[in-house]
């Protein structure tokens, strides 16, 4: 098993039209169960007049009505409590909550079972296997537990895989430090923002070089900065360690991963996930590479609360090489590039806010945090950057070198023109878990 660099050799390398058929079948099933054991899916899809008998074809698939986090929502604290009736089984069998981060609203309640767990710990084992976890890592965990769901299925699929976990739950960041050291830990995971600013407090608060401690793997997820070329080159130059993105979410599942090739995109783990691909404006279903869309998606294995088609408004494209590792399950470039509705019209022009980010980590001299505001000043609207100068960098010639490229970078990259600030080191806001570094302060936002 350890020599083999598949986590399930059979359903990893299974040929393409197979891998159609199996996604076939467990959609039929998911949809059969869901649609007998949930009152909430079994309304949505009378009212649209499909059933189960109705799904003969991929094509048929598409004619099922998709759910939105909004109305995720609005059943909540309906019977039964607090989760309401879209939980498929007795409300006896659940085994534990976890809420959505409500960084979109307010946040959504997720019942699992244990066999969930069970799925969620097995969806885990695959990224980490093809990340290159064996059993003779010692993978330190430097997240909060608590009722997110985060890293809690890292955690267990670590053991599972046979890995040493070090949980570092309550630790502040310096003593997580200290314990990577102690224990020369070989593999962590962890949001980009934190792992940067965990190397940085190293650096600057304790003398410690975080490129000649023992970490070798990184596994990143919650924002795509992992996807994001020059965020991944700082965060391997700082840790001197392969850093791996990984895709996933509470009401969905962990559905994609890099591998070790790191082929510019992550697998999405179509063994036990649908992904289409539908076009923002047109509805269509798109099938060839190069085309963005936001993704709609089912767990094909979930069940106390099945997602099933849910729209989850992450912006993806398929890539259009397969990748060397020989995985068969397809590849979408560039990981999860933005999010539906994350993206917004200023001065009339499209802004993704991870454009942004992909341009401040490219410019030498830089530190890692950065804070966009957009606002209005009388008619006109004004996107301001404030960016940290890093220390050596600091004389005026220096800053206004990196002030000029900066800004050319930004319009050629973004088409827009910024107020650009340039801050002392350390005087951005530090984020532990998922940064707010994008803040539209406009009144009435034209999208
Ligand atoms: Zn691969």
């Amino acid at each position: 098993m350890a020599d083999s660099i598949y986590w399930n050799p059979v359903l990893e390398t299974l040929p393409r039209e197979k891998v159609r058929k199996l996604q076939f079948k467990k959609f039929r099933k998911i949809f059969q169960w869901t649609y007998d054991h949930s009152k909430f899916h079994r309304k949505l899809y009378d009212d649209a007049g499909i059933a189960p008998q109705d799904i003969r074809s991929f094509e048929d698939i598409r004619r099922v009505p998709t759910v939105e986090k909004s109305m995720m929502r609005d059943i909540q604290g309906k019977d039964p409590f607090p989760y309401g009736d879209a939980l498929c089984v007795p409300l006896e069998e659940v085994t534990i909550f976890r809420q959505t981060s409500g960084t979109t609203g307010q946040p959504v309640y997720q019942p699992d079972t244990w066999q969930d767990w069970e799925w969620w710990t097995e969806c885990w084992s695959y990224i980490l296997w093809a990340q290159g976890y064996r059993p003779r890592d010692r993978v330190f965990i430097p997240f909060g537990y608590n009722i997110f769901v985060a890293f809690w299925a890292g955690h267990y699929a670590a053991e599972k895989i046979g890995c040493e976990v070090i949980p570092g739950g309550v630790l502040d960041t310096k003593a997580r430090i200290l314990k990577i050291q102690e224990l020369q830990a070989t593999a962590m995971m962890g949001t980009p923002t934190y792992i940067l600013g965990m190397a940085e407090t190293a650096r600057m608060k304790m003398d410690i070089d975080p490129s000649q401690l023992t970490i070798n793997k990184i596994t990143c997820a919650g924002e795509c900065g992992a996807s994001i070329p020059s965020t991944k080159k700082r965060l391997e130059d700082a840790w001197n360690a392969k850093v791996f993105d990984h895709a996933g979410a509470t009401e969905i599942g962990a559905w994609s991963f890099e591998c070790t090739e790191q082929p510019g995109g992550m697998h999405v783990n179509e063994a036990l996930f649908l992904v289409e691909i539908e076009d923002v404006e047109t509805g269509e279903i798109i099938e060839e590479p190069g085309r963005r869309g936001k993704m709609i998606i089912t767990a094909l294995d979930r069940q106390a609360q099945p997602c099933v088609r849910f729209d989850s408004k992450d912006v993806i494209e398929w890539a259009a090489e397969p990748c060397a590792c020989g995985r068969t399950a397809r590849l979408i470039k560039g990981g999860v590039v933005g999010r539906a509705d994350d993206i917004t019209k200023v001065k009339g022009v499209l802004l993704a806010p991870s454009a942004i980010e992909e341009v401040v980590r490219s410019v030498d001299g830089l530190g890692d945090e950065y804070e966009v505001i957009v606002d209005n000043v009388g008619d006109a609207e004004r996107i301001q950057l404030k960016v940290e100068v890093l220390d050596e960098a600091q004389d005026q010639d220096q800053c206004r070198l990196i002030e000029a490229e900066l800004s050319d970078q930004l319009r050629l990259k973004t088409n827009l023109r910024y107020d650009i600030e340039i801050c002392g080191c350390e005087t951005l806001p530090r984020y532990e878990v998922k940064a707010k570094r994008f803040k539209d302060l406009r009144q009435s936002k034209e999208k």
